[in-house]
């Protein structure tokens, strides 16, 4: 039963984090001239509107996108307000695109996109308007296993799961050590939430001790609603490419300092 829904989040503090890491790696792999693959486990229906009633009902993107937007926290050329610009360009004013339309803006005729999303609502929004990709209608891991390592072998796996399932927590070590070991030069991020209980931290332990390399960063932020347990988004990237360590220093910077 997929009860999550991003459309009363898009746009919040936690996409923020997630998606000006996602651009600024992709920004930094389509520069080589080399192709890539793009997979996404839990890919959404990667378009939003801001003024929509479930993203006006929560109001959770004045905490994120729309109060990065008022106070500078990302340069006119950050790669994120490029994706940005090119969604609101095509999709109105208060369009917010998600990942996959995110990735979508990089991407260069050479590589290879492939999309998962469960939800039959969401899966259907997605095919309309990521048609840059192959879209999947089953479970995102399971495609992401069959298809690693993938050709073109550069490239990068998102994993957004909307942990409804406790299992989760032990379950996506396990993956992501299955994926790095079948595809050791890929870059595999996995947001996950920071939460009020300690639930999220044996999973950020495992995935520390086991990927030394990778880059774990994470923000803090007042919950969205009074008893709200997320308190707080997480970055894991294993391989993180050129400047994304530096990235994620200066948006942590930001959510320490705000009041
Ligand atoms: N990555 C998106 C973004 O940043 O724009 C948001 C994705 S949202 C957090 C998680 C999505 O995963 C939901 O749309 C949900 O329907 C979908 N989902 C849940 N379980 C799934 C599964 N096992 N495989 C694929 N999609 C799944």
């Amino acid at each position: 039963m997929l009860s999550y829904q991003h459309a009363y989040h898009a746009g919040n503090a936690a996409d923020l984090h997630k998606h000006a890491l996602l651009a600024t790696a992709m920004d930094y792999l389509t520069r080589k001239d080399k192709p890539l693959t793009y997979i996404e486990t839990h890919a959404g229906r990667g378009l939003y509107q801001l003024d929509g009633p479930e993203a006006v009902r929560t109001g959770e993107a004045q905490a994120g996108i729309l109060r990065a937007q008022t106070e500078g926290w990302l340069a006119p050329d950050h790669p994120l307000l490029s994706a940005l610009a090119e969604t609101r360009a095509r999709h109105g004013a208060s369009a917010y695109p998600g990942s996959p339309l995110i990735a979508g803006h990089f991407l260069r005729p050479g590589d290879r996109a492939f999309l998962a999303e469960l939800h039959p609502a969401e899966h259907a929004a997605l095919t309309r308007i990521a048609g840059f990709a192959t879209i999947r209608h089953e479970d995102g891991l399971q495609m992401a296993q069959a298809i690693c390592p993938p050709t073109p072998r550069r490239g990068l796996l998102l994993i957004d799961p909307s942990f409804e399932i406790k299992t989760d927590y032990a379950e996506l070590p396990r993956q992501i050590a299955h994926l790095t070991r079948k595809w050791n030069v890929g870059i595999i991020a996995l947001w996950y939430p920071v939460l009020t209980d300690p639930r999220h931290l044996p999973m950020t332990e495992t995935l520390r001790s086991a990927h030394p390399g990778a880059l774990i960063s994470e923000i803090r932020f007042p919950p969205a609603r009074p008893g709200h347990s997320m308190i707080g988004s997480g970055m894991f990237v294993s391989n993180p490419p050129w400047g994304l360590t530096d990235e994620a220093a200066r948006i942590e910077k930001i959510f320490q300092t705000q009041t």
